[in-house]
């Protein structure tokens, strides 16, 4: 699914250099190259604050944290999207509300958040999937007249520009109170082992989030808050060094193979290629709507599963994200839901699969790859 050795080979010499760097030091934790990246991506993403962590799922619990929501409190996000966003709700107490997606960008549907709002809610948690922002005018217009907070889950989509109504672009994970990501290695932007962070523009919140982070310290050996350990190595702030000067590059590259992907389905019939909001025609050369994450098809005549078996059988590697509702994982299944809530989750958890998507895929295998999709789905 992913080429990481491949692209290994374009930053090798400057990682084996800066790796070398680091051991000799032995600065590995809160290293000056943590620093470094704070500040390097806080200007990439145009955001006042940076909170480096050891993961995406630590990065969103932390947030949660940090705005002080408690058990019992509603928190609203998405039943189409990977365990974490849920997880971490249900671990913090508070009450996860799964709600439905929308079939064109599988992102959480703003209507259903709307139906969901009760006095308890206190945040709502869209997620970025596989790349493109979720609604975030809608969503951000129905946070304010509820007063509730947004915590964008960004581990999917960093890189990525959201044009608001207003026509100001926002870096994707910037545009609520708080966002946060991952960079699992294969993520967008991936280190080489666990790492996270978390976005925010507001100074008081992230003074809050950087002592959580560390144990709930603000002054050392002070403990204000209860806290976690959750820190992101130096020699991960290496690799991501030496990755985010090239995000822009990678993303591109994924987005021109998402175009090839899509110019080659475009008269199936029983495929249906993702659809990029912004009304930049799907994949515009202009902006950064989707930085493709996931290539993820819908697969229309019901031969999704057979043509998984049928690419793996051909040495073709591919993915379901996701084959199973949230809604019904036995972790989270709750007397609240009814299936007639869930009704397009339920349908795109038998349709979609993923192709594989990276920096380093090439004509051949891209058309290796629809041939085989293709041929069998008309089959
Ligand atoms: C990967 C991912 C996470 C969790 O990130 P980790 O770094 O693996 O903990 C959370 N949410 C979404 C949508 C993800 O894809």
């Amino acid at each position: 699914m992913v080429d990481l050795q491949g692209q290994f080979q374009g930053i090798k010499e400057e990682v084996n250099q800066s790796f070398e760097i680091v051991l000799e030091s032995a600065a590995f934790i809160n290293g000056p190259d943590v620093r470094e990246f704070q500040k390097e991506l806080e200007e990439y993403l145009s955001v006042k604050h940076v909170i480096p962590c050891a993961n995406g799922t630590d990065a969103l619990q932390i947030c949660m944290m940090g705005l002080g929501l408690k058990p019992g409190d509603e928190v609203i996000t998405a039943d189409f999207t990977f365990a974490a966003t849920v997880e971490v709700i249900a671990l913090l107490g508070l009450t996860p509300v799964l709600v439905d997606v929308e079939e064109d960008t599988f992102n959480i549907d703003p209507k259903a958040i709307e139906k969901a709002i009760t006095p308890r809610t206190k945040a709502i948690v869209p997620v970025h999937l596989f790349g493109q922002c979720a609604n975030m005018d809608v969503i951000m217009d129905l946070a304010e007249k509820h007063n509730l907070f947004v915590i964008e889950d960004n581990a999917q989509a960093i890189g990525a520009d959201h044009t608001c109504n207003d026509g100001t672009k926002k870096k994707a994970g910037t545009i609520g109170h708080v966002g946060a990501t991952s960079f699992f290695p294969s993520k967008n932007l991936g280190c080489y082992g666990d790492g996270g962070a978390i976005f925010t523009n507001n100074d008081e919140l992230a003074h809050t989030l950087r002592g959580i982070v560390n144990h709930g310290m603000y002054e050392r050996y002070h403990h204000d808050v209860v806290g976690v350990n959750s820190r992101l190595d130096s020699l991960q702030a290496v690799v991501l060094r030496a990755k985010l000067p090239r995000l822009d590059e990678y993303n591109s590259k994924r987005r021109e193979a998402a175009k090839k992907y899509n110019k080659a389905f475009s008269n199936q019939t029983n495929i249906k290629v993702p659809i990029t909001v912004n009304g930049c025609d799907g994949i515009c050369d202009t902006c950064d709507c989707h930085v493709f994450h996931q290539y993820t098809l819908r697969i229309l005549s019901e031969k999704r599963d057979k043509l998984v078996q049928h690419l793996n059988e051909n040495g073709v590697p591919c993915g379901v994200y996701y084959p199973i509702p949230l809604h019904q994982q036995k972790a989270y299944a709750d007397g609240r839901y009814d299936e007639s809530g869930f009704t397009v989750t339920n349908k795109l958890v038998k349709e979609v699969i993923s192709l594989p998507m990276h920096t380093e895929l090439d004509d051949e295998q891209i058309s290796f790859i629809t041939k085989l999709v293709i041929d069998f789905v008309n089959k």
